[in-house]
């Protein structure tokens, strides 16, 4: 797909059709390495994980008590033989009516098929003991099944699963002590502007504290991505043209904020047109067009997909999830991607646009029915990032949508992982 046809001047893309656009001009999945278990939290799993053993290995004792050979009529009184701790086998087979002492996560000896817990039992003589109700008891109770949690073969984790602690777990319960994960998305960041000024640094008269290449960190670290942090380009073409073409070198992605609108100093389209092909897309959204996406040429290798963000900085919070957090994912091997969206009902009237898919920050909350409410967090202006620190959501009214009354339902995307 060419980016001609997005170019400025034709109509506005709506927000499916820019995902669609940009998941087919998505590159290939970066290559994959082996990483111990013990650094492989965040990271994306490039080959299915299939259990090399049964989890539990032994049909085992989920209780403290007694492991019993169900008996030919219902237990009342049994006979003790011997004891056995977790970590420990019982080799003889019980027969009919006979038990074992036993500990939570021990093995069942062989014949043994129901544990009944200490609580339940009160001794009658020296090897003998006492149900105290029969009645309760039934053949097979309290007993962990081997391989009932995974069986082996089976398919424990999917490629393309990022991995959380739980999977973590679960790997190591399977034995694994590495697995094979793709490696992290290298993406080059810049800001842009003459006004934009380091933090640390005396704020001039006319200047802003560059607040877009910290917040796009916390995504892309949040993402497992490795940031290369190339600082405030000035609004120069020259300039922009050599620090683009130096980052595509040894990034997968790179990505500008500002400077892509189409004022006197707006240059990140221009550089980008001179050592690759961009693409100035209007978005029927807001925040967040316009949205440059282009791809940077290189000297060896495939291009380089670029990002020239809006920007103001909710504009930019907002365009990375919807637009390129898919993208990343995506090229870390995270196909199935999809962001959660929740219904809930406007606290408010909110107002929109209709052919244009507009996201307010939001505060989602229950009552006491249950019922899932969304309040907007107050004003809500592109420059406003105090608006994505009360948030915990992001409120998306569909291009259908031109108002939400009080009490419609509204979808909601609530903040997740990255944010
Ligand atoms: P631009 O598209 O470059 O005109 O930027 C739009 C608005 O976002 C302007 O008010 C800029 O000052 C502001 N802006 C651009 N980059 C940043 C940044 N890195 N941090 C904070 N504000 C910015
Ligand atoms: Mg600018």
């Amino acid at each position: 797909m060419t980016l001609s046809c997005f170019e400025l001047g034709e109509r506005m893309l709506g927000v499916d059709e820019t995902l669609g656009a940009l998941a087919a001009m998505t590159p290939p999945a970066v290559a994959c390495q082996r990483v111990p278990l013990s650094s492989a939290l965040g990271g994306v799993l490039a080959a299915d994980v299939v259990s090399p053993i049964d989890v539990p290995q032994n049909t085992n004792a989920a209780m403290d008590g007694i492991a019993l050979a169900w008996p030919e009529a219902p237990p009342t009184e049994v006979t003790v033989v011997g004891e056995v701790l977790a970590g420990t086998r019982f080799e003889t087979r019980l027969a009919a009516g006979q038990a074992v002492r036993i500990t939570t996560g021990a093995p069942l000896p062989d014949g043994a098929d129901t544990v009944i817990m200490n609580e339940q039992l009160a001794t009658s003589a020296a090897s003998r003991v006492r149900i105290e109700h029969p009645e309760r008891v039934r053949r097979a109770q309290n007993v962990r099944r081997a391989g009932e949690d995974l069986a082996r073969g089976q398919l424990a984790l999917a490629a393309g699963t990022r991995l959380r602690p739980q999977h973590l777990g679960l790997l190591a319960s399977l034995g694994l002590a590495d697995v094979s994960l793709f490696r992290p998305v290298r993406v080059a960041v810049f800001s842009t502007g003459d006004e934009v000024t380091a933090p640390g640094e005396a704020l001039p008269a006319a200047g802003i504290y560059d607040t877009n290449r910290f917040s796009l960190r916390g995504l892309l670290e949040r993402l497992g991505c490795e940031v290369i942090d190339l600082g405030i380009l000035r609004d120069d073409l020259e300039t922009m043209r050599w620090a683009l073409a130096t980052a595509a070198r040894d990034a997968d992605m790179v990505m500008t904020s500002g400077g892509v609108s189409v004022g006197q100093a707006d240059w990140v389209k221009p550089a980008l047109e001179a050592i690759g092909e961009l693409g100035l897309w209007r978005i029927a959204m807001r925040p967040g067009r316009p949205l440059a996406f282009g791809r940077i040429r290189r000297e060896a290798g495939a291009p380089v997909p670029f990002f020239g963000l809006p920007g103001n900085p909710v504009a930019v919070m907002v365009t990375f999830l919807q637009f390129v957090q898919p993208m990343l994912r995506r090229m870390q091997g995270e196909h199935a991607w999809q962001p959660a969206r929740l219904t809930a009902l406007a606290g408010e009237s909110l107002k929109s646009r209709e052919g244009r898919v507009d996201f307010h920050r939001g505060i989602y909350a229950s009552d006491e029915a249950g019922r899932l409410w969304v309040n907007t967090t107050g004003r809500q202006g592109s420059g406003i990032l105090s608006s994505m620190v009360a948030a915990n959501c992001l409120i998306e009214i569909s291009a259908e949508c031109a108002t939400v009354d009080v009490g419609a339902p509204v979808t909601i995307q609530p903040f997740g992982d990255l944010t």
